[in-house]
């Protein structure tokens, strides 16, 4: 693959380059605190269309939009008060909401539907173009669609490096994995549509056991574009139960372990965390599962995490990862 795309460094220089880059309809890789995004101008049609051609993205997979603040998304979205309180305790930060969409938000952005997912984000880098802009971004994870999501710049060079400009490096993903999304349309009624960083418990929001069948697709019907199978590198992943062993591994496939294992360990095994801690293992595990998807593995023999706050998150995305 050719590789056009320049890694920057966070520089004011690189930022100001961007910023141009983003205001002449280009999309630009930008590091995020969960994973890297692929960011365009969200009221612009070009750059929309440019970031659904650059990650082979069916355009039925509505984008989440990023704001600098709550005041420059109620521009564009319809607030009510759950929304207010949830965005005044958590933004910036990786929680995004879906609420009915206003008028200026093009139907490239949403696949057609009357709602808008946005979000106010915390990564410094990124704050800074959304501060200089005066428009907001639009920034699906920056991989290919249906891939494993990036965590590092050099995962955006690897797989889209030969379609875009620049990606800015803003060092590894803090969480590692996607916003929790929450549909809050109906304000009584809020849903978890996409688990994430922040937990049901902390957000506040009870009936909100989403249990991810691996067979089941009523999440796609739920999320427009939450597709059963996501997020899956090309060597084949299943999945062992959480504190279990995996049965009949060949020495042609790797384990990934929750926790280092005690006593010596074998040259196919490795581990998301030294001590098991769940924040550590969120961060780590696209990471680890990009690593080894370029290694000559057969298979990736991969834990479950334990179900609770991230963990959830972490066995969601694991789930589609193995999901045929
Ligand atoms: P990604 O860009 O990969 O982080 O994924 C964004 C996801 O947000 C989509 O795949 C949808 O599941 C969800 N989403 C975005 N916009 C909407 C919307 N208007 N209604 C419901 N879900 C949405
Ligand atoms: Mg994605």
């Amino acid at each position: 693959m050719s590789q056009a795309c320049k890694i920057l460094q966070a520089s004011a220089k690189n930022i100001d380059l961007c910023v141009d880059l983003l205001r002449d309809e280009a999309v630009v890789g930008v590091p995020t605190e969960t994973v890297y995004g692929l960011a365009g101008n969200a009221l612009n049609d070009v750059s929309l269309q440019k970031i659904f051609e650059v990650k082979g993205r069916p355009m039925l997979d509505p984008l989440i939009v990023h704001f600098s603040s709550i005041e420059q998304a109620e521009i564009h979205a319809e607030f009510n008060e759950r929304a207010r309180a949830l965005a005044a305790q958590f933004w910036p930060g990786a929680l995004t909401l879906v609420l009915p969409k206003k008028d200026t938000i093009s139907d490239l952005v949403t696949a057609a539907l009357p709602s808008v997912a946005v979000r106010v984000p915390e990564h410094l880098i990124f704050r800074s173009l959304l501060e200089r802009l005066d428009f907001p971004l639009a920034a699906p994870s920056a991989n290919p669609f249906g891939y494993v999501s990036p965590t590092l710049a050099e995962h955006v060079v690897a797989t889209l490096g030969d379609r875009i400009l620049a990606v800015i490096d803003g060092g590894a993903c803090k969480h590692g994995v996607e916003s929790t999304i929450v549909d809050l349309r109906d304000p009584d009624a809020p849903k978890i549509l996409r688990p994430g960083p922040l937990s049901a418990e902390q957000l506040g929001i009870q009936d909100a056991k989403m249990e991810l069948k691996q067979s089941s697709n009523k999440l796609a019907q739920a999320a427009p574009g939450m597709l059963t199978q996501h997020y899956s590198p090309n060597t084949p992943i299943t999945l062992f139960g959480h504190d279990e062993q995996p049965s009949n591994v060949q020495k042609s496939e790797a384990v990934l372990y929750n926790t280092k294992p005690a006593g010596k360990v074998a040259e196919n095994t490795f581990w998301l965390s030294e001590g098991g801690d769940l924040t550590e293992i969120a961060h780590n595990l696209f990471m680890l599962i990009q690593k080894l998807d370029v290694r000559d593995y057969t298979q990736l023999k991969v834990e479950r995490a334990e179900h609770v706050d991230i963990g959830i998150a972490v066995n969601d995305r694991l789930s589609r990862a193995a999901a045929k």
